[in-house]
């Protein structure tokens, strides 16, 4: 689209999570009028940590903010996998993107306050619940609570997981759960036994169980993650430290050490979902990014990866393209074979001799969270 055209499109961002958030700053570097719309009052993130790939910091290069992820995050040369003793099993390289070849570890809070604090002042409304989406063609009307409208040539549905977007206007399927728990908090470098040794992120195996250490060496701290297999699908579930423990056995002594230290007042308690690949992702004024369009396992560390790379081909197509409509059906075409992929190799983290052992004589439930 020319530069001229793009100036005048009007664009309504819902969400201002990573994909949100990176869609604003891709879209407004084109010259689009861009309102993010945000249910929360307070940004906030899961004390955890993630890692930012080659190919995000490539997207983050071309929008100009770098340094300012750099400078939030530590650069990581390599991954490796080990027994749950402990004994090496593979160590990778990143997969490169041309120059870039480290991946940048991050602390999810550092990183959504890193992309929000490079939007223009006045941008983000938070406090904006979408409750409705009214698809008018070649534009569409969003609804908050308590009532207030917005029109928008282009409505951006970046609203996560159980994205309003998606189930009003593509697909009433539902979260699907994994069969799996995800245990996570950061803790200080000081109290990981010995255990981080170097800036690189480093995975356990045992039979059911899998324990990340993903340091944060600018913080002096590590993310400390276990992701456990588990038939409670409840939302957010209750687990003791003892449940914890019960995951660690048999690991690491020092692995089992930093769990029976752990505050579980700081540890983020999550059953684990993703949802099924949707067909379509867009109409002609209403488009889905991030988890909104393709939420998958952690498996691969892809989920926010994904999100940032949406937002990158959502600023090229729209660039490439005559109209919002052809730059839609381009994006998807680009985006939709990558995740798709994504999120069924991410659906294969466990043997199946592991998940007999938790779900005998059946597979793991795949249905819609329970509250
Ligand atoms: C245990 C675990 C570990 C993970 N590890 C990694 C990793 O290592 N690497 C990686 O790349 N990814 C990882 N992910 C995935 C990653 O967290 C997600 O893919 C990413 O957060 C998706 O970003 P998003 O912006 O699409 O959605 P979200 O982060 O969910 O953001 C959605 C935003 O929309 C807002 N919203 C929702 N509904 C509404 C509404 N109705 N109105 C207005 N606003 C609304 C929400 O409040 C939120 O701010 C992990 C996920 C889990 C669960």
């Amino acid at each position: 689209m020319q530069l001229s055209d793009l100036k005048h499109l009007k664009i309504a961002v819902v969400g201002a999570g990573y994909g949100g958030a990176a869609a604003a700053k891709a879209l407004s570097l084109l010259g689009a009028d861009v309102d993010v719309y945000e249910q929360a009052s307070r940004i906030r993130e899961v004390g955890a940590g993630i890692g930012l790939r080659p190919a995000t910091m490539h997207r983050f290069r071309e929008w100009g903010i770098a340094d300012a992820i750099a400078g939030v995050s530590s650069p990581s040369d390599f991954f490796e996998i080990l027994t749950a003793t402990a004994e090496p099993i593979t160590k990778e390289a990143w997969p490169a993107f041309g120059e870039l070849t480290r991946t940048h570890l991050i602390h999810r809070g550092d990183f959504i306050d890193a992309l929000l604090g490079v939007l223009p002042e006045g941008m983000v409304h938070l406090g904006h619940r979408l409750e409705s989406v009214q698809d008018k063609g070649d534009r569409s009307v969003l609804t908050f609570a308590g009532g207030r409208t917005v029109e928008a040539d282009l409505v951006v549905g970046a609203d996560g997981i159980r994205s309003v977007v998606r189930s009003q206007l593509f697909s009433d399927q539902g979260p699907v759960f994994s069969g799996e728990h995800a245990y996570r908090t950061v803790i200080s470098v000081d109290d990981a036994h010995g255990m981080v040794t170097d800036d690189n992120l480093r995975m356990y195996i045992g039979r059911g169980t899998k324990v990340y250490l993903l340091p944060l060496r600018h913080r002096n701290q590590v993310s400390f993650d276990i992701t456990a297999l588990c038939p409670d699908g409840t939302w957010a579930p209750r687990v003791t430290k003892d449940d914890l423990l019960a995951t660690v056995e048999g690991f690491d002594e020092r692995l089992v050490n930093i769990t029976r230290d752990l505050d579980m007042d700081t540890v983020n308690i999550r059953a684990v979902h993703d949802i099924d690949p949707v067909g379509t992702w867009h109409s002609d004024s209403v488009v889905l990014v991030g988890d909104a369009a393709h939420s998958m396992l952690h498996h691969q560390g892809q989920g926010a990866n994904s999100a940032i790379e949406d937002a990158g081909a959502l600023a090229d197509a729209l660039r490439r393209a005559d109209s919002p409509k052809e730059a839609l059906a381009l994006y998807q075409t680009t985006r939709k074979p990558v995740t798709d992929e994504l999120q069924r190799i991410s659906r294969q983290g466990w043997t199946e001799e592991e998940i007999a052992d938790v779900f005998p004589g059946q597979k793991p439930a795949t249905t819609a969270p329970k509250e």
